[in-house]
């Protein structure tokens, strides 16, 4: 098994954290054949988040 049949193998499946700052999840999407993002994805109380939104570093 390769790090990419990994990668899509936990791609439809969220894991649970991510960030410390709030009940985050964390994905593995694929960008491109063999090129995989990790994304974190915030719940919306987060501080992290809110400060990267006010600052246009999130959507
Ligand atoms: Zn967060």
């Amino acid at each position: 098994m390769s790090i990419s049949d990994i990668f899509q193998a936990l791609g439809p499946h969220p894991i649970a954290g991510g960030c410390p700052d709030c009940d985050s999840e964390t994905r593995f999407v694929t960008h491109a054949p063999g090129v995989y993002v990790m994304e974190i994805h915030h719940d919306d109380t987060c501080p992290d988040y809110i400060a990267r939104r006010a600052r246009g570093a999130a959507s």
